[in-house]
């Protein structure tokens, strides 16, 4: 045989199995119900219209002091903008909550000063726990032009996973991350049913694909799980000396 009617008995038998495949009714993998909800999808200025909006521009109502939940939040609003308070410390939502995609934008001050992890540190806790480190935490950090260790560098998984990528914008431009978190589960006895998983985009780039945690996010030591329920969002007062930075523009949707 030569090599030009192979060719051809082998694209024939491609082609029959390919129509092989067509035949049958295409309605026997297709299906109708449920119907996904309608949601308006929002723009830059308003969030989709099934979310919980946790910070609207005007007031910290959705805030409380982490420290002592029965204290309202007290950093600064102004310009439809929060401002850390470090003085006061961490402030968590009033809410609880268990799987969801959060956004939040977030801006280092233009002035900025300071080096390595002491530069505009802040961070989103994607669940507020009183115990162990106090719970999982997205790091804030200007990376712009400052280095850290990279698994402490904004986009960072706190002392755990590095971001894929430095995506950071400069001081002085507002910054965004859009968060898919599940929850860990957990066992009626307390051990680890599954680990809490995390995806997050900054600034539109992906940084964290579908990560699995080893545990909460400790400055010192290892990771660990602690049994918990549904949990706060948390911002991180850090107690560097660099200029304070802001946030705005904060939603959940819950998964
Ligand atoms: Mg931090």
């Amino acid at each position: 045989m030569n090599n030009r009617i192979l060719a051809t008995l082998i694209f024939s038998s491609v082609t029959v199995a390919a129509l092989a495949q067509q035949k049958g009714d295409p309605k026997a993998t297709e299906y109708y119900t449920p119907v996904p909800k309608v949601v308006s999808p929002g723009n830059a200025l308003h969030a989709p219209s099934d979310a919980v909006i946790l910070f609207d521009g005007k007031s910290l109502d959705e805030w409380v002091i982490a420290k002592d939940a029965k204290t309202p939040a007290d950093w600064i609003v102004a310009d439809n903008v929060i401002t850390v308070n470090k003085k006061s410390g961490d402030i968590q939502t009033k809410k609880t909550f268990t799987d969801f995609q959060l956004h939040i934008e977030y801006r280092i001050p233009v002035n900025i000063t300071g080096e390595g992890q002491a530069r505009g540190n802040s961070g989103v806790f994607l669940a507020s726990l009183t115990q162990g480190a106090g719970g999982y935490e997205l790091q804030v950090l200007d990376n712009y032009n400052n280095t850290t260790y990279v698994n402490g560098q904004a986009g960072s998984i706190y002392k755990q996973n590095p971001p894929l990528v430095n995506a950071c914008r400069p001081p002085g431009e507002w910054q965004s991350y859009d968060v898919v978190w599940t929850a860990p589960r957990f066992n009626e006895d307390g051990s680890l049913k599954s680990a809490a998983r995390v995806t997050a985009i900054h600034n539109g780039v992906l940084v964290q694909n579908n990560f699995e945690l080893k545990g909460d996010t400790p400055y010192i030591g290892q990771p660990s799980y602690q049994k918990h329920g549904p949990a706060p969002i948390k911002l991180q007062a850090h107690g560097d000396k660099s200029e304070p930075i802001s946030y705005r523009n904060i939603w959940l949707r819950e998964l």
